[in-house]
């Protein structure tokens, strides 16, 4: 996936500015993670990026596609080909595993087919496929509210993985999480980024995390970019 903002801001409608001028490109198989204190702007980022909320100004690009201002069909799309993964999982905790990692599936189907559960058996294998690659076929029945953080969060990622996605959007994966876990949850977004090519933007607010996994760091501060390199060029120092 490529993602280009050109002049992008955001000025929510109480006046905070939440993004200001921000010009980013981020190129296919990036594992990109942006770094800012609490209010710097990171998850205004990625509700921009999918569309979960609109810009002020500027534009946004995805696989060449101006998504700005994107509705019906472009948006479904959009909403397809960028997967999100949340601090708090999101999961439907009385619900087992699988039926959490079919839903990912649902953009496929027009609304009133998915409300009947309609899946095919190619879904089904797709489940059972990314579930192993997060380690936890043996979850499958298992209800949501019964695994562990790490565990929710790794079904976040199946679930993800359902979309067939191009980009994998982060936000605070593993805050709150023990550092074996996160070990556990960040390895399995390297594996996809690196295998699968899928591009990753990722907010933390532990530099150290980022250092580790980044192929490329961008800072954040008042909704502006003050950092951006890749980990190659990083000196210890900044
Ligand atoms: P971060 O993810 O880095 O913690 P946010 O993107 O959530 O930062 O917030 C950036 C700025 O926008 C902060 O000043 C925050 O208070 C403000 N903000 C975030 N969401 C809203 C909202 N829905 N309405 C008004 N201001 C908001
Ligand atoms: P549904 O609720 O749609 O009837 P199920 O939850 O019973 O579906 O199972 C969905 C499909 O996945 C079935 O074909 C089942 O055999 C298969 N399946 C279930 N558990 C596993 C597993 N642990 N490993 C591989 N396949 C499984």
């Amino acid at each position: 996936g490529n993602i280009i903002l050109s002049d992008v801001s955001k000025i929510y409608s109480n006046g905070t500015v939440g993004l200001e001028d921000i010009n980013l490109t981020f190129n296919h198989g990036e594992f990109v993670m942006i770094v800012g204190l609490s209010g710097s702007g990171k998850s205004t980022l990625l509700r921009a990026i999918n569309r979960l909320h609109d810009v002020s100004t500027g534009t946004i690009l995805i696989n060449g596609e101006d998504i700005t201002n994107a509705s019906g069909n472009k948006l479904h799309k959009l909403r397809r080909s960028v997967a999100m993964i949340f601090q708090n999982y999101n999961l439907v905790k009385t619900s087992s595993v699988y039926r959490n990692v079919m839903s990912g599936r649902v953009g496929y189907y027009p609304a009133w087919k998915s409300a009947f559960g309609i899946f095919t058996k190619e879904d089904k294998a797709m489940a059972v496929a990314n579930l192993k690659r997060v380690n936890l076929l043996d979850k499958y029945y298992v209800k949501a509210k019964d695994l562990s953080g790490g565990q929710q969060q790794r079904v976040g990622i199946a679930r993800a993985m359902m979309q067939e996605p191009s980009v994998i959007l982060a936000d605070e994966p593993v805050s709150g999480l023990d550092p074996k876990t996160t070990k556990l949850v960040m390895n399995d977004l390297k594996r996809l980024n690196e295998e699968d090519g899928i591009t990753i933007v990722l907010n933390v607010h532990s530099i150290g995390l980022a250092l580790k996994y980044a192929s490329r760091i961008v800072g954040l501060k008042n909704g502006r970019i003050v950092y951006d390199k890749f980990i190659e060029d990083v000196d210890k120092r900044d």
